[in-house]
């Protein structure tokens, strides 16, 4: 067991501050004040290499794994970009990844090059409106007709729809009724076409700079090559992506909890209350090293999870555990630098309101704190399945 970062790990992490330098809290509460996809930030990072960190080699990416791309994300988050930074990005990390395990080779030849070079942008439609978290009822319809698909439905939450032209999109192609067990859904990546496909922003409470959006499908003409892997089989791509998909989340909200705490234990040293510093105070110590305690736990998970998805073991309930625990450790993180700062904590200009806003999005999404510790009831503990 080694704790430390190798020399290349290191490296990654300095890498990655270094593009982010430029784009300051001042930049980030800019963006979320007047929303507008970072755009400028995308592109810094897609010029300097990083979009495909966990892509193939063979496609124009490093071929690094989770554990390298978890840092990353998490070195983004940290520098104050939170969630707003992160999100602009993270589809691109391993988003595709379905489309990398499973797809073909001319499928692979022909997505990930644009994608890690930052001329496509990708958004990922799974969620429906009344469906929730039961993914199998998914009610999107793709219908065959020949060398193409129809596709007609509703797709709720679809982060950066606004400005993706690609969508990895999962919809039934089997009536529910007939499918068998996990089978029915299929999965598809291709073009967001406009003019059969409506986006619709939804006004949320943080991350305004990426935005989340309701997206009315009519109609959409999806070629059969745009089809991963096998019809009815897309349910069971989706959820090899899950895991990364997970860890990648509770590594941003660790790095977005460490900005707080950063923000919370400086703001702590220099304000000064009753003739000595607010910091000199246990009230006001105790919850922050709570906080760094938490963060720290949390991380070791994502490293654990991420450490053994890269040796292709199962990391189910790691990947599970590392997004609960990052995602609580990161709003309580947030809590107690707005504590800190007493009044101050809900101006804008300290950033910490805008990071516990923006907090709430990893206890959410990608999956439930409940259903989490619904899964680890079920699939570690053994008891009755309860969903
Ligand atoms: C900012 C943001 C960005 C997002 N981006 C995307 C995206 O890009 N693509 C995408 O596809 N989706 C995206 N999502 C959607 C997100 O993944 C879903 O909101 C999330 O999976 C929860 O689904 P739901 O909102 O339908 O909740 P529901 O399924 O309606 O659940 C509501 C509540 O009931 C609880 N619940 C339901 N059943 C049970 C049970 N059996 N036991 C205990 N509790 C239960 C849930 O835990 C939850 O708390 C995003 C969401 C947000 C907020």
């Amino acid at each position: 067991m080694d704790f430390n970062l190798s020399e290349q790990q290191q490296q990654i992490v300095d890498a990655v501050q270094r593009v982010c330098a430029p784009f300051d809290a001042d930049y980030w509460l800019r963006r979320d004040r007047e929303g507008g996809f970072p755009d400028d930030f995308h592109q810094a990072m897609a010029q300097a290499g990083w979009l495909g960190i966990a892509m193939p080699e063979a496609y124009g990416g490093a071929g690094l794994g989770i554990t390298e791309a978890a840092l990353m994300m998490h070195t983004i988050s940290a520098t104050g970009a939170g969630l707003s930074g992160a999100s602009a990005v993270h589809m691109n990390i391993f988003g595709l990844h379905p489309a990398v395990v499973f797809g073909s080779d001319a499928q692979r030849q022909r997505w990930l090059p644009p994608l890690i070079a930052g001329r496509d942008k990708a958004c990922f439609g799974v969620t429906e409106p009344n469906t929730g978290l039961n993914t199998l009822r998914l009610k999107t319809r793709a219908v065959r007709q020949g060398d193409h698909y129809r596709v007609s439905g509703q797709k709720v939450w679809i982060s950066t729809a606004q400005v993706a032209n690609k969508i990895l999109l999962l919809a039934r192609t089997t009536p529910v009724e007939e499918a068998r067990g996990t089978e029915g859904l299929s999965l598809f990546y291709t073009d967001l076409d406009r003019s059969t496909v409506e986006v619709r922003e939804i006004e949320k409470m943080g991350r305004k700079a990426v935005d989340s959006n309701q997206v009315f499908i009519d109609g959409l003409r999806i070629p059969v090559e745009d089809r991963i892997g096998e019809e009815g089989k897309g349910f069971s791509y989706i959820l090899h992506g899950l895991n990364p998909e997970r860890i990648l989340i509770a590594a941003e909200a660790i790095g977005l909890g460490r900005a707080a705490l950063a923000r919370g234990a400086q703001y702590a040293k220099e304000r000064v209350v009753f003739d000595r510093p607010i910091g000199q105070n246990q009230g006001i110590q105790h919850p922050l090293a709570k906080s760094w305690m938490e963060l720290e736990a949390a991380h070791l998970m994502v490293h654990k999870a991420a450490s053994l998805y890269d040796a292709h073991q199962p990391c189910g309930a790691e990947a599970n555990a590392a997004k609960y625990l990052g995602a609580e450790a990161c709003f309580h993180a947030c809590e107690n630098a707005i504590l800190t700062h007493g009044g101050m904590g809900y101006a804008k200009e300290y950033h910490v309101e805008r990071y516990m806003r923006e907090a709430w999005i990893p206890r959410l999404a990608p999956v439930s704190p409940q259903l989490i510790l619904c899964f680890i009831a079920e699939k570690v503990l053994g008891l009755p399945k309860s969903y």
